[in-house]
């Protein structure tokens, strides 16, 4: 249940400067601006070159209200007229009027914004599931039914022409989309000298029956030729050809019953860290298990890392997504991590935080922004072919409806793909995939570089 502190407001005077920060950053404004809450609380003052913008607000008791779900949201058709967001704004008014010098944005798009992206949802609540993970069907995106836009990014796509003639003076930015792939290396070696190794020894010998027996056998204790070892460079290699940067994240936590383990001296890092300077693909750390509420353990698994690539290690991403947001943001930022990319659903693809521009996260205990940075993930591979159940011609339409959102508002579609699936799943990688990447690629000309967003 919700546990919340009613003599603590939800919206603090900081908490609503940096929710209009965030969403100035995605519409693409750098200027800054004072700040003022008026006093029935429903209304929020920014004076801005001499100018004023008015954002109404909810009274605290109608945001928890909407935590409660027990408030009924609008729709407004989306900047490019493609989709219809849920929005609150009383029925048939205006999202923006504009009288004289002052700019009035008539829906409360800073509480909804606000929640999504500090995930004061998650902080609040406190059920979590069997390894400790808050689940998609207790947000306010299952309830409402917006997981599939990033409705933060849609608000200010919806706010930028309003500002951009408000603001004539002032220069916009236009922010990038880019496409990142992203792997977790949860396995080095297919056939690890273990009872799953063994067990997958056996499989593969009686599922390919039209094997060269004695080439696959020497093959088998070769750890170079392992298969999840050359899945590693083949997706390296397919980043490399579609000229996209990818991310790969590492893992160093012992084994145990959630980390399969493996000893990161075994894998040849020297020979991959050259490579992927190439193409500007990044290192980062796959948090093990049992990171998420430890500290030291996060730092020992990262000093690990660091010693075996040479690399200061600023990236991350955790193991099975196992995020808590009462606790990881302040263990990662104090062990040094400049950007994470956990924060998406195992079982459910879309976008989690309601963007998918990479923002600070929000430190509920200090009332002010981490440094922090999030970027959330956006499709995962098992969360297709396993949680959802999809054929491949569903998780393709999938891919590319959520892609489709992230290059409306311009920002940053990250999909993950394991290097185990690369193999286990290997008509999944081929033909989902690889096949929507070279599609999105193609048709959004990313290999281009100077294709952007207008
Ligand atoms: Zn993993």
């Amino acid at each position: 249940m919700l546990n919340v502190e009613l003599n603590t407001p939800i919206m603090t005077l900081n908490a609503i400067e940096y929710t209009i920060n965030c969403i100035f950053n995605i519409v693409g404004l750098k200027e800054t601006f004072e700040l003022q809450v008026a006093s029935n609380r429903k209304k929020v003052i920014l004076r801005l070159n001499n100018k004023k913008i008015f954002f109404n607000l909810l009274t605290e008791d109608k945001i928890l209200k909407l935590l409660n779900r027990e408030i009924t949201l609008n729709k407004i058709l989306s900047a490019d007229k493609a989709v219809e967001i849920p929005i609150i704004l009383e029925k048939d008014a205006e999202f923006v009027t504009i009288k004289e010098e002052v700019l009035c944005v008539n829906a409360d798009i800073l509480s909804i914004s606000f929640i999504l992206l500090s995930r004061y949802e998650e902080f609040h609540y406190d059920s979590r599931d069997d390894i400790g993970n808050f689940e998609y069907k207790n947000s306010l995106a299952f309830f409402y039914n917006f997981i599939d836009y990033p409705i933060v990014d849609e608000y200010a796509m919806l706010l930028r022409p309003y500002l951009r003639n408000f603001l004539p003076e002032i220069e916009f930015t236009t922010n990038k989309y880019q496409i990142i792939p992203s792997h977790d290396i949860d396995e080095l070696y297919r056939y690890k000298r273990d009872l799953i190794g063994f067990r997958r020894i056996v499989f593969d010998l009686l599922l390919k029956p039209n094997c060269r027996k004695k080439d696959y056998l020497t093959n088998v204790f070769n750890k170079e030729k392992d298969p999840f070892n050359e899945s590693i460079y083949t997706l390296l290699h397919d980043s490399q050809r579609l000229n996209l940067e990818a991310e790969f994240y590492f893992m160093t936590a012992k084994k145990s019953k959630l980390n399969r383990g493996y000893n990161i001296l075994d894998f040849d890092m020297d020979k991959f860290v050259g490579l992927s300077k190439r193409g500007n693909q990044k290192i980062g750390l796959h948090g093990g298990f049992g990171t998420r509420n430890n500290l030291e353990l996060f730092r020992l698994e990262k000093m690990k890392l660091e010693s075996a690539t040479k690399l200061d290690i600023s990236i991350t991403r955790q193991h099975y997504l196992n995020f808590e947001i009462k606790e990881t943001p302040n263990l990662m930022e104090e062990n040094g991590i400049r950007v994470d990319s956990s924060l998406g659903y195992n079982e459910q693809e879309g976008f989690r935080c309601g963007t998918c521009h990479e923002y600070r996260l929000w430190d509920f205990r200090n009332n002010c922004e981490f440094k922090l940075i999030e970027r959330p993930l956006i499709v995962m591979d098992i969360t297709l072919f396993k949680h959802k159940a999809y054929s491949k011609k569903e998780a393709i339409h999938s891919i590319f409806k959520l892609n489709s959102r992230c290059i409306a508002v311009g920002g940053k579609f990250t999909i993950l793909w394991h290097n185990t699936y690369v193999i286990d799943f290997k008509e999944w990688y081929e033909d989902v995939y690889i096949h929507a990447l070279e599609s999105i690629c193609k048709l959004n000309c990313c290999i281009d570089p100077d294709f952007s967003i207008g």
